[in-house]
């Protein structure tokens, strides 16, 4: 029998482990299920090298409860261990890589996130149990068992083991607080959520608990479309079918594999975006990838599995990873691929798919330049009868009969249909093609693409009166006289509240509306970006509207004739119009109007 001290500084680490983990205990369990992997498939090797070690057709691992001993027991049939190996694995090596462990993070701030990535190994058994053993014997010829104990503490005891055949238990003698990891449903929990793609069979109540070949393991060559949608269906198990997806297969210069989904997404972004989950060699991690996905590309669901994501780093270390730089490079790259490729194969079915998946593309295409270069060759502008343009083929098209006297390319859009009904149907009257924008992103987007074509502005179909819209400087005759005019918009204005109204007189077609309210592009994008949260400053600023008057129309000669009660009367009707037309008359005025126009029926 041997009895020693492992070797280490510090005395107390045992309190620091279970109290410093006490967040994340469960990983114990993700922990010593690695061990038991690693060593499975470390016999393998041996075995294909042509070493000694029996037969390796059957390397379950198992999982057992004795709710009466209170023990949780680890069982695999890998390579085991002699009482050197321990001595040197356990009592060494292992420990001295807890020790540096918590030397390095009891201080950081960030600890909390790293917990779970880290793989502390061993040494968490410590976090859910009082006392660990491990009876293990290993696979090379004549050499004898070992039974190893520790209760805790720094103290442990190594004896002969009884042990007959090759591989090891690891049997926690789990503590009074954890006792929920004595439990079935706890268990299975948790071998569900950490271990349901591990690449040997572990099984658990007689079941096997695991697909030890999973789907992005596979090569896609072998794969079919109804492969994907099956693993899809495992992941998400109440979730719609996907669009289409990406298979992630890179040895170098990192290695990487994954099944990327694009989901079918409704017009609100599901909050829960948790749906792309991280493996090492098969091992869940997380599915917190935040940091490794570019934000765009967290509306995917799927999995990447890649042994060079550092998991033991903090996050910042982790954002200025070499890897996980080149890594969420390569993903998005190979998104933009995919999309270009589906564009190719079947423009129909593409622009089908677009309204699923424009979201991500803008939201790509505003927050990474290169994103941008690699999908503005599919990114499709609709307009509002439903046709689908490539970006610069639009402007190529619409450059013709929408270019202003600034040689400035105006690009019109509504983001309601029913809200911008009037003004939709103007611009179509002159000859002008609208585009639909009403997704919540379109609002930056809008700006994105102005800052990256040249003479190229946006602006929505009710931000002016129809001849300003796009200013093509053409002057048309006035009905009215220079002076009539004048007397027009002076009675505008001493008849609206100036703050919020600014009177402008425009000689449009007697057929065009008498008062047309407009708010300019610049205006209303501030403010509306205001209310997103993005500047507070422009949030308060108070809503300005431009008055237009058509001095043209027939009623403008009416109000300048009217007696001063009448012309009133004719002006606040003429404007409770022009709200009403821009859905601005509400509340009282609204019931007023109602009112008004009721007694004339
Ligand atoms: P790590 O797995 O990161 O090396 P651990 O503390 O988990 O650190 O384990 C230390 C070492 O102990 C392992 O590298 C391995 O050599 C040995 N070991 C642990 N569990 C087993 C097991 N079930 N079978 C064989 N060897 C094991």
């Amino acid at each position: 029998m041997q009895k020693g001290k492992v070797s280490v500084n510090t005395e107390n680490i045992f309190p620091i482990i279970k109290k410093f983990l006490y967040t994340d205990h469960e990983i114990f369990l993700r922990e010593l299920i690695s061990n038991a992997v690693d060593a499975s498939n470390k016999l393998r090797v041996l075995a294909a090298k042509g070493e000694k070690t029996g037969k390796t057709d059957d390397l379950k691992i198992t999982i057992s409860l004795d709710k009466e001993a209170k023990t949780l027991t680890i069982s695999d049939k890998g390579i085991g261990m002699t009482a050197e190996e321990i001595d040197k694995y356990i009592n060494q090596i292992a420990f001295s890589g807890a020790e540096e462990f918590v030397e390095k993070f009891k201080d950081d701030q960030e600890s909390a996130n790293i917990i779970g990535h880290f793989g502390l190994g061993f040494y968490s058994a410590f976090m859910v149990a009082d006392k660990v053993e491990i009876i293990t014997k290993s696979y090379q010829k004549d050499t004898d068992a070992a039974h190893w104990v520790c209760e805790g503490t720094t103290d442990f005891k190594i004896t002969k083991g009884k042990r007959k055949k090759r591989g090891t238990d690891i049997v926690l003698h789990i503590n009074e607080d954890s006792a929920e990891f004595l439990e079935d449903a706890k268990i299975n929990g948790l071998l569900n959520k950490y271990c349901k793609f591990l690449p040997i069979e572990i099984e658990f109540d007689e079941k096997v608990i695991n697909n030890t070949n999973p789907l992005w393991k596979k090569n896609p060559s072998d794969l079919t479309d109804e492969d994907y949608i099956k693993f899809y269906e495992e992941l998400y198990p109440f979730a719609e079918k996907p669009l289409f997806w990406i298979h992630l297969n890179v040895d170098y210069p990192f290695n990487l594999t994954g099944v990327l989904y694009f989901p079918k997404i409704k017009k609100d972004i599901d909050p829960n975006r948790n749906k792309i989950q991280l493996y090492s060699n098969q091992v869940f991690v997380t599915d917190n990838v935040e940091d490794i996905v570019p934000e765009y590309l967290m509306l995917l669901h799927g999995v990447i599995d890649s042994p060079d994501i550092p998991l033991n780093v903090s996050r910042s270390a982790l954002q200025a990873d070499g890897n996980v730089k080149k890594i969420t490079g390569h993903i998005s790259k190979k998104v933009a691929d995919k999309l270009n490729e589906l564009y190719k194969k079947d423009a129909k079915d593409f622009e089908d798919k677009w309204g699923s998946i424009n979201l991500f593309v803008k939201y790509g295409m505003i927050s990474d330049e290169k994103f941008y270069d690699r999908t503005k060759k599919i990114c499709l502008m609709k307009d509002v009868d439903g046709k689908h343009t490539v970006l610069d083929q639009y402007v190529e098209d619409i450059r013709p009969n929408q270019t202003d006297k600034n040689d400035t390319t105006i690009a019109l859009y509504a983001s309601n249909l029913d809200d911008q009904y009037s003004f939709v149907q103007k611009a179509k009257d002159k000859g002008y093609n609208v585009l639909l924008m009403d997704e919540v992103i379109d609002n930056h987007f809008v700006s994105n693409i102005e800052q990256k074509l040249d003479k190229v502005m946006l602006k929505r179909v009710d931000a002016d009166t129809i001849d300003k819209l796009i200013d093509k400087d053409e002057q048309s005759e006035s009905v009215l006289s220079e002076d009539e005019v004048t007397k027009l918009k002076e009675a505008f204005e001493n008849h609206v509240d100036g703050e919020t109204f600014q009177v402008q007189t425009v000689t449009l077609s007697p057929n065009d509306d008498f008062i047309t309210l407009t708010r300019s592009e610049w205006e209303r994008r501030m403010s509306e970006m205001g209310n997103m949260g993005g500047m507070a400053m422009f949030g308060s600023m108070p809503e300005k509207y431009s008055l237009s008057v058509n001095s043209n129309h027939s009623l403008s000669k009416r109000v300048l004739e009217a007696k001063e009660d009448e012309q009133k009367e004719l002006m606040h009707n003429a404007l409770d119009l022009a709200k009403l037309a821009q859905n601005l008359l509400k509340g009282k005025e609204l019931s007023e109007f109602i009112k008004r126009q009721e007694a004339r029926l």
